[in-house]
């Protein structure tokens, strides 16, 4: 789908696996396109630009300033004759705004449960954790070596310490209709979901939906905030699009059949999660046994890349289902650190980001 324009030569991933799709500019529609990044693991996100005749709509920024510098560098003949005017942030992970910072003095828009959460993670504290993990991957102590090793993987393409968090200018709730060179563009707020704030862009006149992280494609999709129904609710409303294309944030290029199917995987995910919860079993330990039970493995969402993202999946069910133990009241580090233990720990033990769960 979609027509390849240009990008950098790599043929492996930040991640050094091999590329199932080229990295780079791909037209979608006339003057649409995406920055398709593979495979769309940890921070490998696709990147919206829609020129508007002598101005261009930015869709997130990456979660470095050196990859979004490369992304604009690749489409530097694009820019050119249409300089980004617009920022639109689909919600707050560092993976789709830490490269504001670039584009100081444009309008940036994004919704105000976003922009109140642009803050929850700091790039310092990141790069902190950042190099800790590295450090910690050879600790006597086999839990801490795995969550070493998980974060390390994780984080080690990205380099954060320049970043700083640079907030948008423009705040909607809701719907916003924006019209940017006598371009239409359609912004609907659809979180609480994946994060507090998602929101989904679309260019009616061009057929084409960017859905944020609402959609992964291909690798597992995170619920960090939920509640679960608003995100089903939330690919339902893009599936009511007149779109021809949906453009993930994390991923291939999707189709409707490949947002319905993450609907079935949410509605597996909550039926198996729920009767664990039933039985008081920890949230780890419900995804670990889903994730290794014959069900799942004949399952499509088993072969997709991070099936360990089922244990923040299951830790954000059960904070809506009322259990907050202590553990789960101390963050998202704690839940990578029981996502890390099932990623690393007793299911496999040479899986690099949890691609190779099994
Ligand atoms: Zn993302």
């Amino acid at each position: 789908m979609g027509t390849f324009l240009t990008g950098p030569e790599r043929t492996t991933t930040r991640f050094g696996e091999p590329a199932a799709f080229r990295e780079g500019l791909v037209r979608v529609a006339t003057d649409t396109f995406a920055w398709m990044v593979p495979n769309g693991s940890w921070g490998e996100t696709n990147i919206g630009l829609i020129r508007c005749g002598r101005q261009s709509v930015l869709i997130d920024t990456c979660w470095s300033t050196k990859y979004t510098r490369e992304m604009l560098m690749f489409a530097s003949d694009l820019l050119t004759q249409a300089p980004v005017e617009v920022v639109i942030n689909t919600h707050a992970d560092g993976d789709h705004c830490w490269g504001n910072q670039l584009f100081v003095g444009r309008e940036i828009v994004a919704t105000h449960a976003c922009i109140k959460q642009m803050h929850h993670l700091s790039p310092r504290s990141l790069s902190a954790l950042a190099l800790a993990s590295r450090l910690v991957r050879h600790s006597p102590h086999a839990p801490m070596a795995r969550f070493g090793h998980y974060m390390h993987s994780m984080l080690h393409p990205y380099e954060f310490r320049d970043i700083a968090i640079t907030l948008p200018t423009t705040a909607f709730s809701q719907r916003k209709e924006m019209k940017v060179g006598g371009v239409d563009i359609l912004l609907l707020e659809v979180g609480p979901g994946h994060t507090d704030g998602d929101a989904v862009v679309f260019i009616p006149e061009r057929r084409v939906a960017y859905c944020g992280d609402i959609a992964f494609i291909g690798s597992t999709p995170v619920m960090w905030s939920g509640p679960v129904e608003k995100l089903v609710a939330a690919l339902h409303s893009v599936l009511a699009l007149d779109a021809d294309l949906f453009i993930p944030g994390h991923g291939p290029i999707a189709t409707r059949q490949d947002l319905r199917l993450l609907i079935d995987y949410w509605e597996y995910a909550q039926d198996r999660i729920a009767l664990h919860h039933q039985r008081g079993v920890p949230p780890a330990v419900a995804a670990r046994e889903i994730l290794r039970s014959r069900d799942f493995r004949e399952r499509p969402w088993s072969r997709w890349d991070s099936p360990e993202r089922l244990v923040t999946n299951a830790f954000t069910l059960y904070r809506h289902w009322g259990t907050t133990s202590a553990l789960m009241r101390l963050g998202p580090v704690n839940v990578l650190w029981h996502q890390a233990q099932v990623a690393l720990g007793d299911c496999h033990e040479d899986i690099e980001h949890g691609s190779e769960l099994r």
